[in-house]
């Protein structure tokens, strides 16, 4: 039986302010890209707090980006009207009953906070990408930390705090509730594409694109290998730091039973997020079938034995 649509006032708001919109399944549909205007070009997932991305211009972007480009009015307005809205669960995807992790209430979007916004621009990371991601930065409960949450079909499943003081002990902690090993940085915004790349930490995820997501270190717990494995991605890349070789390479011939798999393996005493995004996407290209990694290794000056 077909399943109702319960998108909250999504649909209708698109039905109001794109042109061509198309119907691809319940869950999904297609419009002219607000972005560079390409006739049908831009996908959405009713599902993923209207997560989408354009395939001729390649911007990817959520109901918060979206509203702010075609109405044009700011974060905090595009926000406050998309408060009520509800994703869509379509029913493959249903088996996490766990009520959404709010974000603290002090946390602010990171973008409009100097401090937020100085150490993101010293990562690199855009105005787009904070929207995109939905990074906060709190001056209050967790003072001086960024807010990264966590999406999952959807719903905030939880969020990671960093702690923007260099001295600090505790670089990153989780929020109360969070059960970071059981999902996946970037997960909603990743099933968009066919193909995936697995990272260690959220700041590679960013580094590396939208069609990445990360681990949060390099153990893999058996529910995030379940996401992996499980979703519709038709090959998975694992690209961890130079470090990691050998959990590399155990986490790749798991995978390897359920989908293609591919290792990417960055230059020695390097991580994604430390590479330029030229140097990336050579490392990218150059990705090699499990089976061949050792060999690799060895040839990139890589450290293989056990530590
Ligand atoms: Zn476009």
């Amino acid at each position: 039986m077909r399943e109702r649509v319960v998108s909250g006032s999504l649909l209708e708001w698109l039905k109001k302010h794109v042109r061509g919109l198309n119907h691809h399944s319940n869950s999904e549909v297609s419009f002219d890209c607000p972005y560079c205007g390409a006739h049908s070009k831009y996908w959405l997932n009713l599902g993923l707090r209207g997560v989408g991305h354009c395939f001729r211009c390649q911007k990817a972007s959520n109901w918060v980006g979206l509203m702010m480009k075609i109405e044009r009015v700011d974060y905090e307005t595009a926000k406050e009207r998309t408060r009520s809205w509800i994703p869509y669960i379509p029913q493959t995807d249903r088996g996490d009953p766990t009520p959404e992790i709010p974000l603290p209430l002090t946390a602010v979007p990171a973008w409009s906070h100097p401090k937020g916004r100085a150490y993101l621009e010293s990562r690199g990371v855009t105005e787009d990408q904070t929207l995109l991601y939905d990074i906060h930065y709190d001056p209050g409960t967790f003072v001086n930390h960024l807010i990264l949450p966590v999406y999952r079909f959807g719903r905030l499943a939880g969020f990671q705090c960093r702690d923007l003081d260099p001295n600090s002990k505790h670089r990153y902690l989780s929020g109360a509730g969070s059960k970071l090993g059981d999902n996946l940085y970037g997960f909603d915004i990743a099933r968009q594409y066919e193909e995936v790349v697995v990272v260690e930490g959220p700041f590679d995820v960013l580094r590396t694109g939208p069609f990445s997501v990360a681990t949060f270190g390099k153990k893999v717990s058996p529910l995030q290998e379940q996401l992996l494995s499980q979703s519709t991605w038709k090959s998975v890349t694992v690209m961890y730091d130079s470090d990691a070789l050998r959990q590399t390479l155990k986490f790749a011939r798991r995978l390897e039973a359920f989908k293609p798999t591919f290792v990417a393996l960055v230059p020695p005493d390097t991580d994604p997020g430390s590479l330029s995004a030229t140097q990336l996407g050579d490392v990218l290209a150059d990705r090699t079938p499990v089976d061949h990694v050792f060999a690799k290794a060895v040839r990139l000056g890589l450290q293989v034995g056990v530590r």
